[in-house]
Order: structure tokens, then sequence, then C-alpha cells
């Protein structure tokens, strides 16, 4: 397949924001694609090159970028860093100059989507000292084939800066219209999305095999199902309210969730944000095989930290030592950890998603045998608030978090969000009501004490309608040195000379992240704020929100993904609910 058609198609997708539109022009770009490449067209799209989960980075620098544009082009390395600087956008600036070239190429080969993505995949398994120069050779023999329109795109896709604002469904809407002829098949797509976490497999699927191959999809072993997530009470009486009066209480552990796709002795492990997470847990690695009793599983479990000697549960920042590349043996001594499964999600070659709660756990309990290092999450049945009272407070004393109520006769909804899961924990009893999960977008140099670390930070609400990270406000209590030491080892590599395009952010910062890293803050109220984008024009004109008196909790969130932080929309409804209570209460 020509790659004009799909940077054309590109082009016009970046010209619109609403979502009616780009479906249209997926669908289009769809009905163009040879079913072979769709799975790499889809994966294109969101500029990736493989679903998440292998962990496959492009990761090109700018600056190689600009000399593989300068080897190609014969422009001088000045001259492009001149046009880009006034561009704002690499790939963007790369197509102005080309269009200016005087300098004309023959154009030896019509280049391919087939020839730009294998390309692409060539560059990403690049390692080693001669790396660099094999990705300029690589990239400038592309662009040298290329047109300035397809050489924008190819050079977006490289440096990651490829925003179409494509959400997954409106994907799977196009591929329900293109190849069913009907936009409500999007749900059975969903389903084989929720239980494969590949889109490009799921594109594939429906296109070589019809809306009868996706109804069939199953679950695949080593590819992470999307997980089941629990809605927020703040009360048992509320709890009670939602689910009735017979329902699972589970401890709600302060650890890590990890998926577990073991087969033998092989065993891949998946965090909540679907990254593979293997190599910071050898231990599981080892361990877990012989406690399983089948001949291959999918389980969900909660690793968490310990005290050696007296095997109590340490807070989930314990777990953060594990986030190392080297020297992992020793964090795994010095850090130990159990596994408290909580769910089975296949075995032995079948799907166990249907089957209801008390069906799973009793099938988890068989499967798997409890030992010094793995264990079965605490579960009891409650029927009464006073019930759960007891047993909220038995986790508590336990060192975990809370309750995670989960209703008995229902089955496992994978990567949905819903009111068969509930979790109840102490801290929601704060002021408003709520902990949130913002994404660090700036920093600010700390002084005195806080000297050689950042000591404010300035975060950000993730806005799913643009794909944009928008600022809510600048936290600078709650750190502990550890904390100071932690977040700076954390975030100074992500330090950027450019501000990434997806912020949005009026207020400055000494410097800019790379938005990448969630911390859990909790705050005294949301404000109408003139300078924050958060929720922007929603509540009033000109006006975003802001956090009052924000404090940061201890908790680094490394687990989440920044597309998982708290939304506007969650900060909109936390708005409207804090004005209601002042409301009740004659407060306004
Ligand atoms: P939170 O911010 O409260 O950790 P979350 O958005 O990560 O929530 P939720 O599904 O809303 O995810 O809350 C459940 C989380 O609690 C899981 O992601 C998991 O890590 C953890 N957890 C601890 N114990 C349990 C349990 N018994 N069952 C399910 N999840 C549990």
């Amino acid at each position: 397949m020509e790659f004009s058609i799909l940077a054309n198609s590109f082009n016009k997708m970046e010209s619109t924001r609403k979502r009616l539109e780009l479906t249209q022009f997926l669908v289009e770009l769809f009905e163009k694609t040879p079913h072979q490449v769709i799975a790499k067209i889809v994966y294109l799209l969101q500029g990736k090159l493989r679903p998440d989960f292998e962990g496959i980075e492009l990761g090109v620098a700018e600056k190689l970028a600009i000399r593989a544009i300068s080897k190609s082009s014969g422009i001088t390395i000045k001259r492009i860093e001149e046009e880009y600087r006034k561009e704002g956008e690499l790939g963007h600036a790369a197509s102005v100059i080309l269009e200016q070239k005087t300098q004309t190429t023959f154009l030896v080969e019509d280049i391919t989507v087939e020839r730009v993505y294998e390309t692409l995949f060539k560059i990403a398994k690049l390692e080693g000292t001669r790396s660099q120069d094999m990705k300029i050779k690589y990239i400038s023999s592309l662009l040298n084939d290329a047109n300035p329109l397809e050489a924008s795109y190819i050079l977006k896709i490289l440096l990651g800066s490829l925003r179409l604002g494509i959400a997954e469904n409106t994907v799977m809407d196009a591929l329900a219209i293109a190849f069913s002829g009907n936009k409500d098949n999007r749900k059975v797509l969903e389903h084989a999305y929720n239980v494969s976490s590949d889109l490009g497999k799921v594109a594939e699927t429906i296109a070589t095999k019809s809306l009868k191959g996706i109804e069939k999809f199953e679950i695949i072993l080593f590819n992470p199902i999307r997980p089941m997530l629990a809605d927020r009470v703040k009360s048992e009486e509320e709890a009670i309210e939602k689910m009735g009066n017979n329902f699972a209480a589970e401890y709600k552990l302060d650890g890590e969730r990890v998926q577990l796709h073991i087969e033998g002795d092989k065993v891949v492990l998946f965090s909540r944000s679907l990254e593979n997470i293997s190599s910071y847990y050898p231990d599981i690695i080892e361990k877990i095989p012989k406690a399983i009793q089948a001949e291959n599983v999918i389980l969900e479990a909660e690793a968490v930290a310990i005290n050696e000697n007296t095997g109590a549960f340490l807070p989930f920042q314990e777990l953060m030592h594990r986030r190392r590349k080297y020297k992992i043996e020793k964090a795994v001594t010095q850090y130990p950890i159990t596994v408290n499964f909580f769910d089975i999600l296949y075995c032995n070659g079948k799907s166990c998603l249907e089957l209801n709660y008390k069906d799973r756990r009793e099938k988890l309990e068989k499967i798997t045998k409890e030992n010094e290092f793995a264990k079965h999450i605490p579960m009891t049945i409650v029927k009464n608030d006073n019930e759960i009272k007891d047993f909220f407070e038995n986790s508590i004393n336990a060192g975990s978090e809370g309750l995670m109520l989960k209703m008995l006769d229902k089955s496992y909804q994978a990567g949905s969000r819903g009111s068969n899961w509930l979790k109840l924990k102490r801290e929601y009893q704060n002021e408003l009501g709520d902990s949130l999960d913002l994404v660090v977008i700036g920093g600010f140099f700390g002084k005195g004490r806080r000297t050689g670390s950042y000591g404010t930070l300035l975060l950000a609400t993730y806005d799913e309608d643009t794909d944009t990270f928008t600022s809510i406000c600048k936290v600078g209590t709650g750190f502990s040195d550890e904390n100071l030491d932690q977040l700076y080892q954390i975030l100074n590599p992500k330090v950027t000379i450019k501000k990434n395009p997806r912020i949005d952010s009026e207020m400055g910062a000494d410097v800019w992240f790379e938005p990448e890293l969630v911390i859990e803050v909790v705050a005294s109220e949301i404000t109408l704020s003139p300078i924050h984008k958060a929720a922007l024009d929603k509540i009033k004109k000109d006006a975003g929100l802001a956090l009052r008196f924000p404090k940061f909790t201890g908790k680094i969130r490394i687990e989440k993904a920044v597309e998982d932080a708290s939304t506007n929309e969650e900060i909109i409804t936390l708005y409207k609910g804090q004005k209601k209570v002042a409301h009740d209460k004659n407060l306004i």
C-alpha cells in the first residue's frame, strides 16, 4: 500500500477534532487498506509500532532526526534548527524546508506503508554503539524517497509527536462500520480489545474473518487482559445501598496490581497499565509456578512489600525500590514481597471471565496453593454494614487501604469501571472527599533544605477530549526528604527543552517534564481559576479549575499510565459535588 494514502489521511485527520469526521476519515482509509497491512495501519495511527504491552519504543531524539534530515536533503543543520524554532514541530518544519528545497531528488522507489513500517521497526530494535549512525542511515534513506508530506509524518511517528487525537473507541467505531456496515457492532470489537489489549490484532481479525471471526475472539495467553476497575463509595451504608445485603469483601492491599500469565515455567507479569513488569519481580517468576496446579493460567494478584521479620504489610512506596534496571537481585532481598491472589481470568485453555465471582474465587483457591510467598487475599462474605465495618477495621489494622466489595453473581468485566466492584478507602474522608491522581508536567527548583531537588511541582489533569494535560495546581507540601530524592531521580531524565505539545499550561515552570509520571494529592477545595487550564470554559467562560491547598500524599503512582490520571470530567463532578454539599449545609 502506498504510504502517500496514509500520509494524506493523516493530513485530513489532523485538520479536525470532531469525532464523527475522524470516524468517517478512518472508514475511508480502512476501505482502501489491504487486509495484510491493516494491523500496521492501526498501530501507526496511534503513533506506535506494536501494542503497548510489547514495550517497543522508537525513541529517536530530535537532534538525531535533524542530522538525518540534513543528510538526506543536503540542507545545513543550522537552517533546519532555525525552521524548527519557527514552526515549533520538527515534522512540520521538515516538510516546509523540503518544499522549498532547490536540490531536487530523484525518486528512487515509491514509498510503501510496509517499507516505512519495517524501517521504523528496525530503528526501534537498534541498540549498541553504532546504533546512532545506523538510525541516521535508515531515516535518511526513507526521507530520500519521501515527498514533503510523507516526510513530515515519518518524522512525527519517529519523534512520538503524531497526535491525531483518535481514541481507541473511534478506531473501533470505524472498523465496525467499514467491515460490518454497522457501528453498533463496536461492542463485539470492544470485547476482543478488552481481552487482548491489541487493537491491531482486532482490526486484522475483523478484516480477514469478518464479524463471525471477531465474535469467536478468545483470550490469548501472554497478551494482557484489560483490568476490571472499581467505583468508589464513601461509606459502608452507601455500599449496602449499591450492593444489597450479600456480597464479598476483600482486603484492599496497598501494593501493585499484577496480572500473571503462566504456562509451565514461563511467567509474564503485566502492571495495571499493561506494561510488562516481569523484570522487577524475579522472585515471582521463580516461585509462583510451584504454587500453581494447572497447565496454564492467568491470575490477578496484589504484590505487596512486607516486613521480613513480622510479615506485616508495608506501604506501596516500598515497591518503588524494585523499579530499576540493574542490581534487581539486591532489591529483591532488601524489599521482600508476598503475592496475594484475588482473581482468575483464564485456566487450562479456557476463559474464566464469564464465571461469576463465587465460582472464580473457588477455582482460584483450588488452583493456587498457599505458601509463605503466595497467598489468597483475605475475603469474607458480608451481609450488613456492621460486618463491613468489622472487616474494614481488620483490614486497616493489617496495614491495608480499606476494602474491595464485589458482587457474588457477577462476571469479570474486562476493561471497565463499574459498580460490580466497589472500593471503600479510609482516606476518602478527607475534605475534598477524594484523592486525585495528577500528572507531573513542570518543576521549580527547591531552595534551602530542598536545594538540588524540585521543591514544587506543577500538576495537570488529563483531558480526554483533546488528549492533553491541563494544569490544575502547584504542589509544594507533603514531601518527605526521601520523596524529594525519589522524585528527583525519576523526574530528572524527563526534563525537556521544549514544553511537550500535549501540555496545556499558561503557568510557567523552571523546567518542563515529559508528561509520564502520576502522583497522588489531596486538597481542601476546587476553585475557579483565571490561570489554570483544567476544565477551561466548562464551568465559567475564561476560567479553569484549580486545587486549593493541595498536598502530596506520599504516593508516586508508578503503576498508572498518564491517561489513567484524574480527568477533567472527574474534576467537574467533584466541583459540582462540593457545591452541592455546601448548598445542602446552607453554606451558599
Ligand atoms: P486506586 O487509585 O484506588 O488504587 P485504581 O484506579 O488503581 O484505584 P481501582 O480498580 O479503582 O484501580 O481500585 C482497585 C485497585 O486496588 C486495583 O488496581 C489493585 O491494585 C488494588 N487492589 C488491592 N486489593 C485488591 C483486591 N482485593 N481486589 C482488586 N483490586 C485490589
